[in-house]
């Protein structure tokens, strides 16, 4: 996929002590071939390379950084533009506002009828109403109801009627009579672009005249996504897309292309089934989702400042060689409290989220820490294998802590080196070298 190639083509700057001209220009050939494997326009995916190369060129600022880093950064802050720069809010200025969506059946339009309706009601202070416009189906409408429900918004329906148009006219007559001020209209979809359908949506659009008219698309139907979006935004020229799906493996790489075929704004994504998994979209977080890296730019750019280079050095072949002890895990809690709080950094790498969640790290938990390695001799600081219950019990006693409080400790140290060691094997790479290694 998508992503897997710009990390390949990434990685072709790695070992390079220096970004020159040949392997910038190595590495977007890579870049600009993924993208276009991706179905991003040709001229786009050429623009979007030429940017990045006169970036890099241009750079003497950041040459503190690693080079592989910094080219991420700068395709990252790219790709950000590509798809979009700012989010982009929804249009709610009517009375009622009227939204209506668009899309293939199972793309995710009712699913995300009801988390926008929520949304609005419990983010913005809105009173939506619900209108069901899925006429083939009777549990279409049944469907609504259920999430209607669930979000404790009122939706309007009307089973005997097999008139979309009538239904959705009725439903904002009815919003205005009762207070509601915005008015979502569900519609119905098919499995794929079809005359009929078209037609339909582009009718009920033309009668109601929407402040805003979203196109809801599965991320996961790749390539297909974009053709479906151009049909729709050919006839009739939406606002903006709403990505859903995006809670899997997928990471992405329909948001570059489709904004790049119809150049309209991703307002929001859907993160999973339930109602509150409704996310606006950011074109940074999306692009730094391609490029699988989390916060590491920002991280990078913090570790630099704060961290002493010479002393990650050592840990870290201290580490290679199975020889970290209490003493480094000591002078890494300090070095890593000059950067601000644990969990905060930890979190901004890929992929330490989930070790993170059975590590119970808070920063109060520091000063015990500390009391507990300082009671500790030499050797037991170098070999933690050596605490038996006598020493425990000893070293509880001299830093005012519980024996419990040092099996946690020595639990810690052993997931942290654990972690440690794998962040130094493949993936994680990068945080050894954030280290200043
Ligand atoms: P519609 O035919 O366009 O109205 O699509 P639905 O709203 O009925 O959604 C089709 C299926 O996709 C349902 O099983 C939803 O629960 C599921 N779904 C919708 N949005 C998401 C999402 O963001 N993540 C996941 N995992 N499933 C979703
Ligand atoms: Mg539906």
């Amino acid at each position: 996929n998508l992503s897997d190639k710009l990390d390949k083509a990434l990685h072709v700057l790695k070992g390079h002590g220096q970004i020159t001209e040949i392997n910038v220009a190595e590495t977007l050939k890579e870049v600009r071939r993924a993208l276009l494997d991706a179905d991003v326009n040709f001229k786009i995916a050429k623009e979007f390379t030429n940017k990045v190369k006169e970036e890099a060129m241009g750079q003497n600022v950041l040459t503190s950084l690693q080079p592989g880093q910094l080219m991420v950064k700068l395709v990252k802050d790219e790709l950000t533009e590509l798809m979009g720069g700012e989010a982009e809010g929804i249009n709610l200025s009517g009375t009622p506002s009227v939204i209506l969506m668009s899309g293939l059946q199972g793309s995710g339009k009712t699913t995300f009828s009801g988390k926008l309706a929520n949304y609005l009601k419990t983010k913005k202070n809105k009173n939506p109403l619900l209108v069901a416009c899925d006429v083939y189906r009777p549990a279409a409408i049944d469907q609504l109801h259920v999430v209607g429900d669930q979000i404790g918004v009122e939706v309007f329906s009307d089973r005997g009627n097999t008139d979309p148009v009538a239904i959705s006219e009725a439903g904002i007559a009815y919003a205005k009579a009762n207070g509601f001020n915005v008015v979502i209209i569900d519609t119905a979809g098919r499995l794929a672009v079809d005359k009929q359908m078209m037609n339909e949506i582009a009718t009920i659009h033309k009668a109601i005249q929407p402040q805003e008219t979203l196109f809801v698309v599965d991320a996961m139907t790749g390539q297909d996504a974009v053709n479906t979006a151009k049909s729709f935004n050919d006839i009739l020229n939406f606002d903006g897309v709403i990505l859903t799906k995006l809670d899997g493996d997928t990471r992405g790489g329909a948001a570059i292309s489709i904004k790049s075929v119809v150049n309209k704004p991703i307002k929001f994504i859907g993160t999973g089934e339930k109602m509150d998994a409704i996310d606006v979209f950011y074109p940074a977080r999306m692009a730094e989702r391609i490029l699988g890296m989390g916060d590491v730019v920002s991280l990078v750019e913090r570790a630099q400042e704060q961290f002493d280079e010479e002393e990650a050095r050592k840990i870290q072949k201290k580490i290679a060689k199975n020889k970290f002890g209490f003493d480094d895990f000591l002078s890494q809690i300090q070095q890593i409290k000059k950067m601000g709080s644990l969990k905060d950094l930890m979190g901004m790498i890929p992929g330490a989220g989930k070790a993170l969640k059975g590590l119970d790290i808070d920063d109060d938990a520091f000063k015990h820490i500390e009391a507990i390695i300082h009671s500790m001799t030499p050797e037991e600081r170098s070999t933690p294998t050596s605490l038996n219950a006598s020493r425990k019990k000893r070293i509880a006693k001299g830093s005012g802590t519980s024996i419990q409080e040092i099996n946690q400790l020595l639990k810690q140290f052993d997931q942290m080196s654990k972690m440690m060691k794998m962040m130094q094997g493949g993936g994680g790479k990068k945080m050894m070298q954030m280290m200043g290694a």
